[in-house]
């Protein structure tokens, strides 16, 4: 009876053990097969979990019976689950590693670069416009001569414009620079000349002062092929102790030379402009006729482009110049005038036009 007893215990032990034996051997393959199946790394994140999560993770389940068998049978039992456990983690480790090579792959792909692939072809490349050639030509002769090249505001206020320069309020000549005037700021202006620099730059660099400004100006003007809205100049600037007319007509004759060729003559022919004392029109040859009259010189053999003169002792003391110790001489050239002769372009408003046509010349 107890002998029976025994031996159907004994058969139930078994029958746990082997049971036991069997669920760990098909956990094992069932395992391994589903890991090798896996195709992503979050699919195999939930598999991992699902197998060997701590609190119902299949074989974390499975060892639970563990506690019913003896202890020979709990002894081998437990090595078997320890190696499918290792088996299970070595395998999602290589999965896990084929994975993301796979998926590092892929980003790597989607992100390459042929570093040998040819290039666009460049179908339009830029150029400067005719004015910023022009102006660049000066810079480079102007800085060689030692002279700073300066920027000034083209919004610029009534005072650096007119009165610095010994334009007052109530002188004629404002009446010949009307200009465009911004609503409700009626003391700013858009500059009418580059002059407007001269009282800055001396404010700002002191003396002795050499520089040149290019730039913008503005003029409310009926436009025709001679006179825009909208056009440039070059301000030139020289103030020191004895400086004198002389010094102004070898810098003039050095750029007449420069733009038009050596042999180019240079006359200076009194001219009124207020900041300057005395005043005067520079004048050169026509660079087309040689002097002998055409259509560009109006038949005079001479072309009227570099006004210039001594600078006023008023604008030198708005300055904070002394008069008294210092002089120097002052010239606006009109840079867009020079960039017509220079190229023959017979109407000043293609400059501004925008018209790629025109512009596409140059
Ligand atoms: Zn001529």
């Amino acid at each position: 009876m107890f002998g029976t007893f025994a031996a159907v215990v004994e058969i139930n032990y078994k029958f746990f053990y082997f049971s036991m034996i069997d669920k760990l051997v098909q956990l094992k393959e069932s395992a391994l097969r589903e890991i090798g199946a896996t195709k992503s790394a979050g699919e195999l994140e939930q598999l991992e979990i699902k197998l060997l999560g701590r609190k119902s993770g299949e074989l974390t389940l499975l060892l639970k019976g563990l506690k019913n068998l003896s202890d020979e049978e709990k002894k081998s039992a437990g090595q078997l689950a320890n190696e499918v456990k290792g088996a299970i983690e070595k395998a999602l480790a290589a999965k896990k590693s084929e994975l993301m090579t796979g998926e590092w792959k892929n980003s790597l792909e989607k992100e390459r670069v042929d570093v040998t692939q040819p290039a666009l072809p460049v179908e339009e490349r830029g150029h400067f416009h005719p004015n910023t050639l022009v102006q660049k030509d000066l810079e480079d002769l102007f800085t060689s001569m030692g002279f700073m090249v300066l920027d000034g505001p083209e919004l610029e206020s009534d005072y650096y414009n007119f009165t610095a320069v010994n334009i007052p309020p109530e002188h004629p000549a404002r009446d010949m620079q009307d200009t465009f005037y911004i609503k409700g700021h009626s003391d700013w202006v858009l500059r009418t000349h580059t002059s407007s620099v001269q009282v800055r730059a001396m404010q700002k660099y002191g003396v002795p002062l050499r520089a040149i400004v290019p730039g913008k100006c503005y003029r409310n003007e009926a436009t025709d092929p001679r006179h825009e809205h909208t056009f440039y100049q070059l301000e030139g600037i020289v103030i020191d102790k004895n400086i004198s007319f002389a010094h102004m007509k070898g810098v003039m004759q050095a750029v007449a030379d420069h733009l038009f060729g050596v042999g180019t003559e240079l006359r200076l022919m009194p001219k009124f402009y207020p900041f300057v004392e005395p005043g005067v029109r520079g004048e050169l040859t026509c660079f087309l006729c040689h002097g002998k009259g055409c259509r560009v010189c109006k038949n005079t053999g001479w072309l009227e482009v570099m006004p210039g003169g001594m600078i006023h002792p008023n604008v030198l003391r708005e300055g904070g110049v002394d008069p008294k110790i210092y002089s120097g001489f002052a010239f606006g050239f009109g840079l867009t005038r020079l960039v017509m002769l220079k190229y023959g372009i017979e109407d000043v408003r293609h400059l501004e036009s925008g018209d790629l046509r025109f512009i596409k010349q140059f």
